[in-house]
């Protein structure tokens, strides 16, 4: 493992400081006031950052509870345990250097995350792969993963497009963009002459991760986002998760931790709309509107499409960004997530959290009463078990309980024993605020700084100048967006790393 670093460091696989921090005051001199939208990753990353110098900081959030798309809250159970529901099950990958960074804030050595050390990829058609086991750093990950592969055989390499596979050895940020971005993932995924095999249980789970069906899916995006995952990151393939529910881990002390430093936290207060006047900016919601010289809008796409609408101020002010907004602002396919409340429980060996490739809806299940304190504490109590089953990119017009049963039933087919397991409770939702990373979407991607001044966007669907994805996007776009504002009254900015900027194989 330490070799595959050594080597991948001499390589330059390694963390680069993307934005270097520092550079002027601790605190800002003068008040500073600044209104975030959203107080998902993003919104709550550039809060944490804005309320550290001292800027006086409000956070809007729509919903009851903070977290977005990391959401957690409380539920009775039918049976009068109380739980915590959850927006669903998250990898936290080791180089997600920003968003670990905002969470060192509230625990300081990480330690409410746990490591998954290995997680297979099941399939009905063929024997699992494994994935999390690998050393950290390429070029020997990827050497050993089609070393070991059961779905790659040297003859497969002697019989793929080598020419076809190079560029995704050698991501560019510009270069790959120009190239393939016109490309969808699936055509790029052809063009490779993999065998089928190899191509679901190798890419398919992949690109399903991003919540983009292969056939819409960008091949630059898909590109990116292997050297992000595997080919440029030197801490490797396997993630920790918390080992507590993300209300009780993260919601509440980064609330905490922001108002301890003179922000404030609004939740169940949705912004309307957005007005611009001589002393700055009005964000307008239902009980009264909020002034500030920098907004941060830190909202998922179809919510930033639906406030840029119920802006006029906006198309004189920021007239890009009005024009980016209808293809922006149309999100990716539905995901589903339904978690399972069941007596008995499934077999001792099974991985807590399994990808699954090639059924129609589900694409990965997670064992929660072997992963957080408050499900397992329930199994211990009843001798049951909480599953929690996952669609990425299903098909739209179904309802939540019908996909969870499809999914369910679809588990049944890998693991026979779910069969046996009687339901007692069922949480199951289908949602769509992904971001699309459609074929041809790049060039209009809105990055943090808009047309407007002192207006910026924050967001998985946000561009960078540099590698990152999901979670890590919406925490490195959001210290972006406070770094901005913090230069622009001469505050020290917060310091940015990213894994290697471009592939081993990239020209310069
Ligand atoms: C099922 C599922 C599994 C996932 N698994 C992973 C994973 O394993 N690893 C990973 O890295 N990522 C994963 N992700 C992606 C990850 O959740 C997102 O990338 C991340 O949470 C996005 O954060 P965000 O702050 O950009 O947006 P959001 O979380 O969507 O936050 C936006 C916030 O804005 C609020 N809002 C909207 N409109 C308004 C308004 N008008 N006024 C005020 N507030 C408003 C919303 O309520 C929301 O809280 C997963 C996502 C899902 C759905």
């Amino acid at each position: 493992m330490a070799l595959s670093r050594v080597v991948g460091r001499l390589l330059g696989v390694r963390p680069y400081r993307v934005d270097p921090g520092g550079g002027g005051t601790r605190r800002v001199t003068e008040p500073v006031a600044a209104v975030v939208v959203g107080g998902g990753i993003a919104g709550m990353s550039a809060a944490v950052v804005l309320a550290e110098r001292g800027v006086q900081v409000t956070v809007l959030e729509a919903a009851p509870t903070l977290g977005g798309r990391l959401g957690a809250w409380p539920r009775t159970l039918a049976d009068g345990s109380a739980q915590v529901d959850e927006h669903g099950f998250h990898a936290f990958f080791r180089q997600y250097y920003n968003w670990r960074n905002i969470l060192r804030r509230v625990d300081p050595t990480l330690r409410f995350l746990r490591p998954v050390p290995g997680y297979p990829v099941l399939s009905a058609q063929w024997p699992a792969e494994e994935f999390g086991r690998l050393p950290p750093a390429p070029p020997a990950n990827l050497l050993t993963l089609l070393a070991r592969s059961p779905s790659v055989r040297l003859r497969d390499l002697r019989g793929m497009d080598r020419a076809a596979a190079l560029p995704l050895l050698a991501y560019h940020p510009e270069r790959t963009y120009a190239e393939f971005d016109q490309v969808t993932a699936d055509e790029l995924l052809t063009s490779l002459r993999l065998p089928d095999r190899a191509r679901a249980m190798l890419f398919e789970v992949f690109s399903h991760s991003f919540f983009n069906h292969e056939t819409e899916m960008s091949a630059a995006e898909m590109i990116a986002q292997f050297h992000f995952y595997l080919l440029g990151n030197p801490e490797g393939l396997a993630f920790d998760c918390p080992d507590e529910d993300y209300a009780t881990a993260i919601w509440a002390p980064l609330r905490r931790y922001v108002e301890r430093h003179g922000g404030q936290v609004v939740t169940g207060l949705a912004a309307t709309a957005l007005h611009r006047d001589p002393a700055g900016w009005r964000v307008a919601t239902v009980e009264r509107a909020y002034r500030a010289g920098h907004v941060v809008l830190a909202v998922d796409p179809p919510a930033l499409a639906a406030l840029v609408a119920a802006s006029p101020a906006l198309t004189a002010a920021a007239p890009r960004l009005v024009t980016a907004m209808p293809r922006y602002g149309r999100p990716g396919p539905p995901y589903a997530v339904a978690r399972y409340w069941c007596d008995g429980d499934v077999a001792a060996d099974r991985a807590v959290f399994s990808g699954v490739s090639r059924q129609a809806t589900l694409d990965s299940v997670t064992l929660y009463h072997r992963l957080e304190r408050g499900c397992r504490r329930w199994a211990e109590q009843t001798g049951g078990s909480v599953l929690e089953l996952h669609a990425y990119a299903c098909d739209p017009g179904v309802d939540a309980t019908e996909l969870a049963e499809r999914m369910r039933g679809e588990l049944t087919g890998l693991w026979p024993e779910v069969s046996r397991l009687r339901v007692r409770e069922l949480h199951a939702r289908v949602e769509a605020k992904a971001p699309a990373f459609a074929s041809g979407s790049h060039a209009d991607r809105p990055g943090v700084r808009t047309d407007a001044d002192g207006l910026y966007l924050a967001g998985d669907g946000i561009r960078t100048e540099f590698p990152s994805a999901l979670m890590e996007r919406a925490a490195a776009t959001g210290i972006l967006a406070a770094n901005h504002i913090l230069r622009s009254v001469g505050a020290a900015t917060e310091p940015l790393r990213s894994v290697r900027p471009r592939g081993l194989l990239a020209r310069r």
